[in-house]
């Protein structure tokens, strides 16, 4: 397959980087993940609104304006004929010699990929997953989609280890978000998540979620949610791109609420599945 790597196109077995990519070497980077159905991105412009984010928080020139961006996706979906793929971009702060101060004159290291993908089928939406916990070890700017992702990428082999698809993090005590992932509350009813800030990243579906929520009359609340309120929760949900929204059934070990998936979730299910068949109409 083709992947775009500063300015061009080249099959993916020679698209190289330097070892001295500041990406390589410090993870001084940021990433961004935008769903593809149907040869069409969901949620295109909120995926690059966040990518604009991450880049000024990081403090990288953005190497493309919002039509740059959208024309890159574009041509990057062009490159598979797959319908359902994931594009995956990334900008580093590029090649430099070693050294953490900020290069006066490195150029950003610009990568775009699609990825034929399939989405969690039957099995996972109508019987839910298991999720295990573990105390949020990140720093404290997870509200940036850094491609410095050691921490999730321990936390999530925290749950593979324990034949788990999720690792449900607590920060003092408080639910913060999945390992890749945002963690949804269902109590009487009401639909809780942990509050926008810089320890958790905002899901393009944490916006989206809520979205459906309203327009559906679920309650919603955004707030900090104790451990405790998790483990006696009746629903328990996850989202993300790749994983769409999926029920949390059991965590570590313990059934969540009935030990199926839920009302809520099937409501959020019909609407999520709905926004996803009208794209195919535009
Ligand atoms: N939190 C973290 C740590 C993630 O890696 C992800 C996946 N990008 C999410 C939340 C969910 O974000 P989104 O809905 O945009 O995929």
């Amino acid at each position: 397959p083709q992947v775009y790597l500063n300015g061009e196109f080249t099959p993916l077995s020679q698209a190289k980087v330097s070892v001295l990519d500041r990406g390589f070497i410090f993870g001084d980077g940021i990433y961004e993940v935008v769903p593809v159905y149907g040869r069409k991105p969901f949620r295109m412009g909120h995926h690059l609104a966040r990518l604009r984010r991450s880049l000024e928080a990081v403090r990288i020139a953005n190497p493309h304006d919002q039509a740059g961006w959208e024309d890159l996706v574009g041509k990057l979906i062009a490159t598979s004929d797959a319908p359902d793929q994931i594009v995956y971009l990334q900008v580093t702060r590029g090649v430099a010699r070693r050294d953490h101060a900020f290069p006066a004159d490195a150029v950003p290291t610009v990568f775009g990929m699609a990825t034929p993908f399939a989405w969690p089928g039957a099995e996972l939406r109508e019987q839910g997953v298991r999720a295990v916990s573990m105390p949020d070890e990140r720093w404290l700017h997870c509200e940036i989609k850094s491609t410095s992702l050691l921490g999730n990428v321990l936390a999530r082999q925290f749950a593979v280890d324990r034949d788990a698809v999720e690792t449900v993090m607590f920060r003092d005590g408080f639910l913060s978000e999945g390992s890749s992932s945002n963690v949804w509350v269902v109590k009487n009813g009401v639909l809780v998540a942990p509050e926008r800030n810089h320890l958790i990243l905002e899901g393009i579906r944490y916006g989206f979620i809520q979205e459906m929520a309203a327009a559906r009359g679920i309650p919603l609340e955004m707030r900090k949610i104790a451990q405790a309120e998790v483990e006696a929760a009746d629903e328990l949900m996850l989202s993300s791109a790749t994983k769409e929204i999926l029920p949390i059934v059991s965590l570590d070990g313990k059934p969540v609420g009935a030990g199926r998936p839920g009302p809520v979730y099937a409501q959020l299910r019909q609407s999520y599945d709905e926004a996803i068949a009208a794209l195919a109409r535009r």
